[in-house]
C-alpha cells in the first residue's frame, strides 16, 4: 500500500483538534448528567427508543459499514446497501468514511508496535504506562490529531466516487445526527420538551454510547481478555463487549484474519453483524462474502485443543 511519493500531512489546526475534543467531551459530559435527569422524569418512552433504533442504525454503519465493508472489503453490496452502510456510519460521528478507514489500516499494519495509531502499549508496560495508555487508545488519539494520510492509506475511499462524496460530506452528518432525533421528537410529542428530550437521549447520550463501545474495541480489547488465536499484536476476544459491540469485540480472530466477515467464530461466540451480513447475503444484498473456513479457524488456533473449550 505504500507509495513512493509519500509526504507528511500536515500538522492539524488548533479549531480541528477543539473540535474533536467537543464532539468527545459534550456528548460525554450528557452521559454523566444522564442518571439525574432520568431521575426527574425528563424522559419518555419515545426518547428510550428513538435512542436504541439510532443506536442500531449508527453502530451497524460502524460495524458492519466503515469496519468490514469498506476497511476490510469482508463482501461486496448493492449499490444502495454502500450507500446506506457510508450514511448510517458517518452519522456514529467517527470521522469521515475515508480518515476512518486510514487510520483502522494503519492500525493492523502496525498493530501495537510504533507507528499504530492507538496501541495502549505506546508507553510501556508497566501499571501508570498502561493506565496513561489506555486513556491514548481510548480516545487521547483523537484529540491529539496525529496526521494519518488518507492518500496513503485509503486511496480506494477516496477515488471511489460514493465514498469520496460522502466523507466530504461529513460535516452535514455531524448536523444531522444531532438534528434527527430532535425533529422527531418534537413531532412525534408536538411539544419544545419532546423535541428537547430526544435530542438528549437520542442525540448525546446516544452518540457517547456509541463512542465509548466503539473506542473499548481499540483500548479494552488490547488489553485484557482472551487470545485463543495466534496474531502478532495484543489484541484479545472479550466476551461481555460482545453484544454492545454487535460481535467486534472477538477482537484477537479478527487481528488472525482481518478480511473475514465474521469476527465471533468459536462456538457461542455471539455475533450480531455477521448474522446481518448472513441476513442480507441470502436476499442477494451483499455477495461475495468472505465467511471463515473451518480449516483457517483451526490453523490460527494457538492450542487446536482448546476449540469449543
Ligand atoms: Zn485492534
Ligand atoms: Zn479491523
Amino acid at each position: 500500500m505504500a507509495t513512493d511519493q509519500y509526504t507528511r500531512p500536515p500538522e492539524p489546526t488548533l479549531a480541528a483538534r477543539t473540535a474533536v475534543g467537543a464532539i468527545i467531551v459534550i456528548p460525554l459530559l450528557a452521559l454523566v448528567a444522564a442518571i439525574p435527569v432520568a431521575w426527574n422524569h425528563w424522559i419518555s418512552w419515545l426518547d428510550v427508543t428513538l435512542a436504541l433504533v439510532l443506536y442500531l442504525i449508527t453502530a451497524v454503519g460502524i460495524t458492519v459499514g466503515y469496519h468490514r465493508y469498506f476497511t476490510h472489503g469482508s463482501f461486496k453490496a448493492k449499490p444502495w446497501v454502500a450507500f446506506l452502510l457510508g450514511v448510517s456510519g458517518s452519522l456514529a460521528l467517527e470521522g469521515s468514511i475515508s480518515s476512518w478507514v486510514a487510520g483502522h489500516r494503519k492500525h493492523h499494519a502496525n498493530s501495537d508496535e510504533a507507528d499504530d495509531p492507538h496501541s495502549p502499549w505506546r508507553y510501556g508496560t508497566g501499571a501508570w504506562a498502561v493506565t496513561k495508555g489506555f486513556f491514548w487508545s481510548h480516545m487521547g488519539w483523537l484529540i491529539a490529531q496525529e496526521p494519518i494520510d488518507a492518500n496513503r492509506w485509503a486511496p480506494d475511499m477516496l477515488k471511489r466516487p460514493l465514498t469520496a462524496r460522502l466523507s466530504r460530506l461529513f460535516g452535514w452528518f455531524v448536523l444531522a445526527t444531532f438534528l434527527l432525533p430532535a425533529v422527531l421528537g418534537g413531532l412525534l410529542t408536538w411539544s419544545w420538551q419532546g423535541a428537547l428530550t430526544a435530542f438528549f437521549w437520542a442525540g448525546l447520550v446516544r452518540i457517547a454510547l456509541v463512542h465509548h463501545v466503539t473506542w473499548s474495541i481499540n483500548s479494552v480489547c488490547h488489553i485484557w481478555g482472551k487470545q485463543p488465536f495466534v496474531s502478532r499484536d495484543e489484541s484479545r476476544n472479550v466476551a461481555w463487549l460482545a453484544l454492545p459491540s454487535l460481535g467486534e469485540s472477538w477482537h484477537n480472530f479478527h487481528h488472525a484474519e482481518p478480511t473475514s466477515a465474521r469476527h465471533g467464530v468459536l462456538p457461542r461466540q455471539i455475533d450480531p453483524s455477521a448474522a446481518m451480513i448472513r441476513f442480507a447475503e441470502g436476499r442477494g444484498w451483499v455477495y461475495n462474502v468472505k465467511w471463515p473456513k473451518p480449516e483457517r479457524i483451526e490453523a490460527k488456533l494457538a492450542q487446536p485443543a482448546t476449540m469449543g473449550s
